[in-house]
């Protein structure tokens, strides 16, 4: 299975392509690199891979699509090796995962571990990237390929005195790896996004006493985690190239019951069959009950109102389920979260739920918390379960000069500006794998993580044959699509939600809606079109005589 590396690249300062990150992404891009025959260093900040899976080690961590499918597709005999003890796995199970299939790929040879890639120059006259690190490495590389993650930068709150606090404190994606013991402490969790609605369940069996400090309450739809069912395996492994197939085409990347009518279109009744059913199914499908939910407001209220009556159902201090049900934006235009138990939860005697919405986080202190009308919470331990910069943040925090001596950062000042999520005007041999501006996070990560990968391996695959040294994105190209991404865009319920899609989660950040909301199936028709049409949309030169001579 390993592949035969061109060259052992760790410790090379000259290689043909240089990967930022160690996730699935960077895992699969080395891999596919070394098929081409390229020299490949991998920069990984962690002291392993996994990514998503190694940072966010908290309790409950696991995926939100089912394991059968949140899965590598490109190789059957992975795909029918590994078995996924459960239908939505926990995160040790994935880390394991993918340490199992970099070991099985032989690839962590050609990874530089507890290294931070701080900045990277690309050099008009030789047509090549030199990229620094943390650790003073200096690279120069043909081709620059970000994997950088889209939910890797984690963000602690802008509230004062966050420091002052002399109890634990911990954030959700940079948990302690020798886990946490939370037994006999009170303990207050801010936030109650996808990772807050795995963990309090998890954690309220574990403490004393467990306070939420909510701002804003997101829809949550059960898992219906089971262990895995043999059959349902074997169904699946009997089956995976042509579901394989079948998902890449999906709206989401992931295969799973969709509706031909909207949600107005059939009578209430039926309607409501049709929410429980889904409700009972388990997992994000429900939003695939109809076909409009994301576009007609009307029908999306009657899916809101069902998990909202759902809350009021379970939770049975009436006050408390109100808090719950969330009223400020339409279902699914935030991330729909998916979770064991979590309303449940509510119901035990050592959970509260604060709403900070009101009366807002004033200040952390020594001791806790004290919100806006001065009342106090002393607790022994905090966690921020506050989420990330997403999209932009790890690949704005890297020094990227471009061929103009802008560095990213700059270019994105009024937000993120790309030709399909892949490349930037501006900076040539640079690729970004589910960059904003595509389908991404609205997606099955790891279905649109192999299509970003085979794309861009096909390209330096062209540009190789062809003597191409450089390759950029043009600026006429690239404003099409960003037009093109914001019509999309509006005409879906999403730029109504003050969400992290829309970068409103960080003071300051533009808002714009980052990820390509075509559908997965759509977008990978596009790109594959523009590669048909000799990679219409982008500006491809021979190398430089200085370089060709080397
Ligand atoms: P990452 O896994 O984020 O890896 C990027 C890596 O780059 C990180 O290891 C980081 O350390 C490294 N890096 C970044 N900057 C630098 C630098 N400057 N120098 C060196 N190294 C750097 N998606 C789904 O589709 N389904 C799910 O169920 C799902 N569940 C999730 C659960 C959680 C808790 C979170 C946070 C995300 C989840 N996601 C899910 C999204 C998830 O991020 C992707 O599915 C996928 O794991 C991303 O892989 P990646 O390789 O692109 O990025
Ligand atoms: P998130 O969705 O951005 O949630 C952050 C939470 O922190 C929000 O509830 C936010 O409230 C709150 N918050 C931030 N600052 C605050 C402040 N000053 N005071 C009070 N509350 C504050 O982050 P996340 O939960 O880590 O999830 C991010 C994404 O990662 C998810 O959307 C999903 O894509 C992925 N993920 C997936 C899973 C999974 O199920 N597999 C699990 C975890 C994460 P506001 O909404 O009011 O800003």
């Amino acid at each position: 299975m390993p592949d035969v590396n061109p060259a052992p690249a760790q410790g090379a300062t000259t290689v043909d392509v240089v990967v930022v990150g160690a996730g699935f992404a960077g895992l699969y891009l080395l891999h596919r690199l070394r098929g081409l025959g390229m020299t490949t260093r991998v920069f990984e900040q962690a002291t392993g891979v996994g990514g998503t899976w190694w940072w966010n080690r908290y309790p409950g961590a696991r995926c939100d699509v089912e394991s059968m499918q949140y899965s590598f597709g490109f190789s059957d005999a992975i795909q029918q090796e590994w078995r996924w003890s459960e239908r939505f796995s926990a995160q040790p199970e994935i880390l394991a995962y993918a340490n199992w299939v970099a070991d099985k790929l032989d690839l962590k040879r050609d990874i530089t571990f507890e290294t931070k890639v701080t900045e990277a120059s690309w050099d008009e006259a030789a047509d090549r990237w030199t990229v620094r690190t943390d650790r003073g490495d200096a690279v120069t590389c043909r081709h620059l390929i970000m994997a950088t993650g889209c939910l890797s930068n984690a963000k602690l709150p802008e509230i004062p005195g966050i420091d002052s606090f002399q109890g634990r404190t911990f954030h959700t994606g940079h948990w302690p790896h020798e886990g946490v013991d939370f037994a006999d402490r009170t303990v207050a969790v801010i936030g109650t996004g996808s990772s807050a609605i795995q963990a309090i369940p998890v954690i309220a069996e574990a403490a004393k006493h467990v306070t939420v400090f909510q701002r804003t309450p997101n829809f949550s739809i059960p898992s219906r985690n089971a262990p895995m069912d043999d059959e349902y395996e074997n169904l699946w492994k009997s089956d995976y190239p042509n579901r394989r197939l079948q998902a890449r085409e999906m709206r989401t990347g992931i295969l799973y019951p969709t509706a031909t009518v909207g949600a107005l279109e059939v009578s209430e009744a039926e309607r409501l069959a049709e929410y429980e059913r889904r409700w009972a199914m388990g997992g994000t499908a429900f939003m695939a009950a109809f076909n409009d939910l994301i576009s007609n407001p009307d029908s999306n209220h009657t899916a809101a109102e069902f998990v909202r009556n759902k809350i009021r159902g379970i939770v049975k201090d009436a006050r408390t389920a109100e808090l719950l049900a969330p009223k400020d934006h339409p279902i699914g235009t935030k991330r729909i979260c998916v979770d064991t138990r979590y309303y449940e939860t509510y119901n035990r005697d050592n959970v509260a739920l604060v709403d900070v919405r009101s009366n807002a986080i004033a200040a952390i202190t020594p001791k806790g918390l004290r919100l806006a009308d001065g009342t106090e919470y002393a607790v022994d331990d905090i966690v921020f379960a506050t989420g990330f910069d997403a999209m932009t943040g790890a690949l704005t925090k890297v020094a990227i000069r471009g061929s103009t001596g802008t560095t990213l950062k700059d270019a994105w000042e009024a937000g993120p500006r790309t030709y399909l999520g892949l490349c930037a005007a501006g900076f040539p041999n640079m690729f970004m794998i589910t960059g904003p501006g595509s389908p991404s996070v609205l997606s099955n990560m790891i279905v649109s993580i192999e299509q970003h990968v085979d794309w861009t391996i096909d390209l330096l695959a062209h540009m190789r044959d062809r003597g191409v040294t450089r390759v950029e994105a043009t600026q006429e190209a690239q404003d099409n699509w960003v037009l093109h991404n914001n019509e999309v865009a509006e005409k879906t319920l999403y730029p109504r939600a003050a969400s992290w899609y829309m970068g409103a989660n960080v003071p300051g950040k533009p808002r714009v809606f980052m990820p390509y909301i075509g559908g997965v199936g759509v977008y990978r028709q596009l790109c594959a079109e523009i590669a048909e049409k000799g990679y219409e949309g982008f500006r491809m030169e021979g190398a430089p005589a200085r370089v060709a001579a080397e």
